[in-house]
């Protein structure tokens, strides 16, 4: 037993093995009571059997979970205060909206009138009490998805799991799903637990979110510094658009690393523990955090020819060639654009930075 109650689900050394195959590698993490937490990786990085064996179906082969304190190694599926919401929606064709989201409660045990008395209520969270009558196949792939959430939240579970549900939906939808299925978690308290590849849904999301690759875990935090601080090369390539540059540590001095990209460009950034000088190592500058001059800004200014302008509605994104071939995106938004002026391609140009704005990765 653990005596921290205001944690959900803590996962110590969990090890997860088919055969020869080891999908996950002592993963030990904890999930807070009312959190909107997301597992967030790339295909096979093993979140979905992470989320199975904290719904109990997939056996722990190495480690613990508890559960609000308790262990549940021993707990059937349908005895864990858990439900998922899969992507496929799973509803019953032949049944309404109504008697899907009832059906489960029934089962529990409870009256026919109770469990259709909670579905009504359900249903009016997910705003489709106009729906009650309809078959699912007579709503849209949105509205299917949200009489899952409905079915999934009716028995009042402690935790809901949710394995990729939006990946069905067009983009529009998509969008407008993760601000709902924001609002229903702060609504309801209950633990969310979310499964994406999508490094965007995940950041518009989450609480926090641990980020996973080839089964172990690469770092959980809040979403903010999970794309301000990733710890590693994998975590900011991951995690949105950036630039990594191959660099040496040339001198460490009062704290700041001078570093050499090549070409005779010299860049200076924080020290970091572990790197030290003669170190080849990558530094992670986000796009945002760059801006560009026609005359140098400061002494470290890069010198570049533009290659291109991508528009990207919000923002204007410009690739960068410096003398030395590496080449730099920076990103300008379209909102705050004032007086910055549009460089076209062949311009001249020094590439600055924001203070603070590159980071060292250890690995
Ligand atoms: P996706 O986003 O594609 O669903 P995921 O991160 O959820 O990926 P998992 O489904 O957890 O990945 O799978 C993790 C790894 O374990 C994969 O390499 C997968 O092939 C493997 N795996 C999953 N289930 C089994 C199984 N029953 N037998 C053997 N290997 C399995």
């Amino acid at each position: 037993m653990t005596d921290r109650i205001d944690c959900a689900i803590d996962v110590r050394d969990a090890v997860k093995r088919y055969g020869s195959f080891t999908a996950l590698k002592k993963i030990s993490l904890s999930i807070k009571d009312n959190e909107f937490f997301t597992l967030l990786g790339p295909s096979g990085c093993g979140k979905t059997t992470l989320l199975r064996m904290i719904a109990g179906f997939e056996t722990v082969t190495e480690g613990e979970i508890f559960l609000y304190g308790a262990e549940i190694e021993n707990l059937p599926p349908f005895k864990r205060p858990v439900n998922t919401v899969f992507q496929n929606y799973a509803l019953f064709p032949h049944m309404t909206v109504l008697d899907n989201v009832g059906f489960g409660l029934e089962m529990k045990g409870a009256s026919k009138t109770d469990a259709r008395k909670r579905a009504g209520e359900m249903l009016e969270l997910v705003q489709l009490s106009q729906f009650s009558d309809r078959k699912p196949s007579q709503l849209s792939g949105g509205q299917q998805q949200r009489v899952a959430l409905a079915r999934a939240l009716a028995p009042e579970p402690k935790v809901l799991l949710l394995d990729e549900p939006l990946s069905a939906l067009d983009l529009k939808l998509r969008k407008a799903m993760q601000i709902e299925l924001k609002h229903l978690q702060r609504e309801t308290g209950i633990t969310f637990i979310f499964v994406t590849h999508d490094q965007e849904e995940a950041l518009t999301m989450s609480d926090r979110i641990a980020v996973m690759s080839a089964g172990e875990l690469q770092q959980l935090g809040e979403a903010r510094e999970i794309y301000e601080r990733p710890r590693n090369m994998f975590v900011a390539d991951f995690i949105g658009e950036t630039n990594l540059l191959e660099v040496s540590v040339d001198k460490i001095e009062e704290g700041r690393a001078v570093c050499h990209l090549g070409g005779g460009h010299e860049l200076t950034c924080n020290a970091v523990d572990g790197i030290g000088v003669g170190s080849q190592v990558h530094m992670n500058i986000r796009p945002e955090r760059l801006f560009m001059s026609d005359t140098p800004v400061e002494a470290e200014s890069l010198k570049g020819i533009v290659q291109d302008n991508i528009f990207i509605g919000t923002d204007l994104s410009t690739i960068v060639k410096l003398s030395n071939g590496v080449d730099f995106i920076v990103r300008t938004s379209n909102s705050d654009r004032g007086n910055k002026r549009i460089f076209e391609p062949g311009s001249e140009i020094y590439v600055n930075m924001e203070l603070g704005a590159a980071r060292l990765l250890v690995d």
